[in-house]
This record gives C-alpha cells, structure tokens and sequence, in this order.
C-alpha cells in the first residue's frame, strides 16, 4: 500500500469545522442566530481539563458563544443539576456538554437525563437514543456521527456492505451499528462475549473497533481491501518512560491488508470535536425552526 488507503482524519476534521464556521457565519448575518455551546466540567481530571479547553478553543474558532462552566470536585448531585437546569433555560445556548466521567457521588445518568433533549449534542439522553433507534431526526453521538462521515467521504453509498462493530458501549458501539444499518448495511455487533472474533472480522467490509484494548485487532483478521476504523484510544508506556496514543487495532500488521484505514492519534479523534461543533449547528437550527444551511 502506498499510505493513499490512510484516512487523515485531522484534515477532514479542519474541513467540517470550516464548513460549520460558513454555516455560522451565514446563521449570524441572515437569522442573527449565534449558537452557544456549553461545556460543564466537575473536578480536576487533567485529560479532561485539556478535552474542554481544546472544544472551548474550536467552538470561539468556529464563531459560536462557548461557555466554561467549572464545578469543584466536591460539588454535589444538586449544584451540578441546578447548572444543567439553568443551561437549559438560558436562550442563547443550543447545546450542553457534561464533561465525563464525573465524580463518584453525582449520579452519571441522572445528569445525562437532565439535559433538554434538544440541546443533548453528545446526542447520550435516552430520547436521542430512542429517535436515533427508529429512525427519527436525532442528536447523534458524535464519535460514531464522525466515523459515519469518513466512511462516506470515502466510500460513498454503504449499501450492502458487512459492518462488523467490536464494541457496544451506549456512547460508540451501539449507536454507530444503528447508523451503519441506517446506511443499509449488514450490521454485526461484537462484544466481550463473540465466538470466533477473528472468523467475523474476517467478513467484514467494514471493521470498525471500539474495544478500548491497545492493538487488540490483528493483521491477519482484516479482509484484503476492507475498511478498518480504529475508535480506541489507549495510552501505553514508551521505551524511555514516556507513553504514547495507540488504537484498539494493530495499525502496523493492519494497514497492508485494508483497503481504508484510520490511524491513532490523527483519525477518528478529531472528527469527535469537530461532530460536537456539527451537532450544535444542528440544534440551534431545530431550535430556531430553520433549515440547516448547507
Ligand atoms: P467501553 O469500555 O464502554 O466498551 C468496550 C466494549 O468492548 C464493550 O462492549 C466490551 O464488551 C467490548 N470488549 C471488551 N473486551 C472485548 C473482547 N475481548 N472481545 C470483544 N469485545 C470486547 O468503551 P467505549 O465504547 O467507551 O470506548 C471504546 C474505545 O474508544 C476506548 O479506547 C475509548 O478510549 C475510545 N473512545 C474514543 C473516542 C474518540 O473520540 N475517538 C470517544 C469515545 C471512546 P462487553 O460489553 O461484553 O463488556
């Protein structure tokens, strides 16, 4: 392979943030629309602090309102439902984010269940999930909302092809073997408990991991020519003490049998950011009953 089957998920990425900055831009100068993204961080978790900076970051790139909303590790069930309840309320913020994971004593999915449903751009409430489940316009989580347009990007019309998901996790398995059947593809979903991994890999157009074990997926389980997506982000230790990112996928033994493949870091990670800046476009719209513009 001549490294043309690696899907550069950092460009592709610049490129939707660029498409949804033209889309504010045109929201602000014809409706006076300014979509506002809220992101509520409990605690001092380090990768997370850099996960809310970087999205608070992209958001004011993108000509959106950002809010940071900063609550002590300590704080209570209460204090962090009286913020969602007051996001929700406030005009001017289309979307919230509850940075995960939380402290122990906040009760994850209470929170999660707070949210307005129409401003759930990590599309986690049960309502997105259900709408997303038959097939009704819905706030899609954006990790598998990101893997869905690389693939089409690349790939085209999905039809038909066999998707084989390893993992099946609320926040990436599940609802991205929803999409990918929403695609007409032929949908199988593996998880800790699959017979034979290997064996059903080895069918599969599609692969898409979302294990979280580093290098999990094998070389010799990809089909020739077949599209390999690597969700996972795993750090393990280096040599010389320091560590580094690697996927859910042996991306070494991988890469000469696929025909597409992301890499780790540099693939599907920053389309999630930039799907979460997407999904804000998207319920500002709904929320101002306009139509997105193209
Ligand atoms: P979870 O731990 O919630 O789910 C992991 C899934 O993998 C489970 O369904 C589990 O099966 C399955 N699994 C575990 N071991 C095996 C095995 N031996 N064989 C087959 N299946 C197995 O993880 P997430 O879905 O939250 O995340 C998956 C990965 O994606 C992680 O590396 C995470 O860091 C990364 N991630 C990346 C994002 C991004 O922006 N790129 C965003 C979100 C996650 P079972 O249900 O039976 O236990």
């Amino acid at each position: 392979m001549s490294g043309d089957n690696i899907i550069d998920g950092k460009a592709f990425a610049a490129e939707v943030r660029a498409r949804v900055k033209a889309q504010v831009d045109r929201l602000v100068a014809e409706h006076g629309l300014k979509p506002g993204l809220a992101v509520v961080l409990v605690g001092e978790d380090p990768a997370s602090q850099v996960y809310v900076r970087n999205k608070a970051k992209q958001t004011v790139e993108c000509g959106m309102r950002s809010d940071e909303i900063r609550l002590e590790a300590t704080a209570t069930q209460e204090e962090v439902l009286a913020v969602v309840d007051r996001l929700n309320a406030d005009p001017g913020i289309h979307g919230i984010l509850v940075q995960l994971p939380l402290p122990d004593q906040i009760d994850e999915s209470a929170v999660l269940d707070r949210i307005d449903p129409d401003k759930d751009v990590d599309g986690f409430h049960v309502v997105n999930t259900g709408r997303l489940q038959i097939g009704l316009p819905a706030l899609t989580p954006c990790t598998p909302r990101g893997c869905m347009m690389l693939l089409h990007d690349r790939l085209g019309d999905l039809s038909g092809k066999h998707a084989v998901v390893v993992g099946r996790s609320n926040i990436v398995g599940k609802p991205m073997a929803m999409l990918l059947l929403h695609a007409n593809c032929t949908v199988t979903i593996a998880h800790s408990r699959t017979k034979d991994l290997p064996g059903l890999c080895r069918q599969a157009d599609i692969v898409i991991a979302a294990v979280g074990r580093p290098k999990f997926v094998q070389g010799d389980w990809i089909k020739e020519g077949a599209a390999v997506i690597d969700v996972g982000i795993n750090r393990i230790p280096k040599e010389d003490g320091k560590t580094r990112l690697v996927g859910d996928v042996d991306f070494e033994a991988a890469v000469g049998h696929a025909g597409l493949i992301t890499p780790v870091p540099g693939g599907v990670g920053p389309m999630t950011i930039a799907c979460l800046l997407a999904n804000t476009v998207t319920a500002a719209c709904m929320a101002a009953g306009i139509p997105e513009p193209q």
